[in-house]
């Protein structure tokens, strides 16, 4: 992907232009160069926000929670999805990004975390998700780690893990490969503003990159948003996750193989530990104004993570971070057609935003979907299905 100053006389003009490259603005970008067209990725930071964050859990059992019906498919999808995006990223980048098909395990810490997750589990059953039960004895004997004093466990052995991180760096390799990379830039400016006479955006140079259509692929980034009425955007707000990366002693033997998640008192933790080593301890989930990463949180995630897997007092903690998810009133991302000042929808105008805790796991699918939008051809399975469930206006009073 060639990489140019937004003043250069080379500034591109595209079929698309997409504001925003975390993993769901990438990996559109990979799926619209992959049906042929010119991408241009406007973003001052790329995959610096929350995918940054993310443990890459693809998760589409254990991430689940009550009430979220119309996610759960979409989690379903996105997870079957999984395997032929990273193997078409990988093969055009080169680069591993990270996708373990190790199983997940779920543990209490005490019996009424035992009786709340088998709860979720018959839930989780009774929409086709599959949970088994474990003995505690048959989890220590996959993962001998595990903490003895457990109250019980169970395995959701179709939940996956992706490392962002390499899928951001494999993403953008992919659009710099020699067969894509003409046809896609990657421009390192913030979109300041929508340009008016429609396709594409103003940066913040003053210069401008054409396009006939842009999305916006922004997470919680609202600058975009000022002039159009009622953007669907506002009903986003940001839910903070302190997280953390831990890693053995070198030459130490790998502490796990396989995803650990948690209830410690009613509270969740998990651990993800990466073929390299790494584990990534998380997350919290905080609705306050801190900046940075929540001391109180830091300090919990260590002990429950702790609670589960005693040896995790002899990792070498390497970081610590927060980021903010993209949250939506009921956790569905906002994907779909924009609408101008008249209410009429605003062709070329697309958002794709709202990933919330699931945005890495969506990714694949959103970007299919903001695809079908942009050429008309919705390939793949029923993706007009997740462009109802995702309507970026669904909480606005019908006009
Ligand atoms: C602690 C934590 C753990 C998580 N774990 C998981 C997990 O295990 N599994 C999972 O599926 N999901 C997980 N998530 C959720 C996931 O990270 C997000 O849903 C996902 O990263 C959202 O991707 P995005 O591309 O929409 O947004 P982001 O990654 O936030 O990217 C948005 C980009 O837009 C850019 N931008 C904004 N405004 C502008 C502008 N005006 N001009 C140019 N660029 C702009 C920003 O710079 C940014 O790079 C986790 C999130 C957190 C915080």
């Amino acid at each position: 992907m060639r990489a140019v100053e937004p003043s250069h006389p080379d500034a591109p003009r595209s079929d698309v232009v997409i504001v925003g490259a975390g993993v769901i603005g990438l990996a559109t970008a990979w799926r619209l160069r992959e049906r042929g067209l010119s991408v241009s990725i406007v973003d001052p930071d790329p995959g610096g926000a929350a995918s940054r964050a993310a443990a890459g859990m693809i998760a589409p059992a254990s991430e689940v929670q009550y009430q979220q019906h119309a996610l759960y498919p979409l989690m379903r999808k996105a997870a079957s999805n999984y395997p032929d995006f990273v193997a078409g990223v990988q093969a055009a980048s080169g680069h591993d990004v990270g996708y373990r098909r190790t199983e997940t395990l779920v543990c209490a810490g005490t019996p009424a975390d035992r009786q709340g997750l088998a709860e979720l589990r018959e839930h989780q059953n009774a929409h086709g998700m599959e949970v088994d039960a474990l003995t505690v004895r048959e989890a220590r004997a996959l993962e001998p780690a595990l903490s003895p004093r457990l109250a019980g466990a169970f395995r959701a052995v179709g939940d996956h893990q992706v490392d962002p991180r390499r899928l951001v760096a494999g993403l953008i390799a992919a659009l710099s490969s020699r067969e894509h990379r003409a046809h896609a830039t990657l421009v390192t400016q913030a979109a300041v503003r929508l340009c008016d006479d429609g396709g594409g955006v103003e940066l913040a140079d003053g210069s401008r990159i054409a396009a006939r259509h842009t999305i916006l692929a922004t997470g919680l980034g609202s600058d975009l948003f000022a002039g159009l009425p009622a953007s669907p955007a506002a009903v986003l707000r940001p839910v903070h996750g302190d997280i953390l990366r831990a890693r053995l002693p070198d030459g130490a033997a790998p502490l796990l193989e396989r995803t650990i998640r948690g209830v410690v008192n009613g509270v969740p933790v998990y651990l993800v530990p990466r073929a390299d080593g790494e584990i990534v301890i998380g997350a919290t989930s905080r609705e306050d104004d801190l900046a940075g990463a929540s001391a109180g949180g830091v300090y919990r995630l260590l002990r429950d993570a702790q609670t589960l897997v005693p040896a995790v007092c002899d990792l070498e903690l390497v970081e610590v971070m927060a980021r903010a998810r993209p949250g939506t009133p009921d956790d569905v991302p906002l994907l779909g057609r924009l609408r101008d000042g008249d209410g009429a929808e605003a062709p070329g105008l697309i958002l794709a935003t709202g990933g919330f805790r699931h945005g890495v796991l969506l990714a694949p699918l959103l970007a299919d979907a903001a695809a079908a939008l942009v050429t008309g051809d919705s390939r793949g399975p029923d993706l007009t299905g997740v462009l109802r469930t995702t309507d970026p206006y669904r909480f606005h009073p019908t006009d």
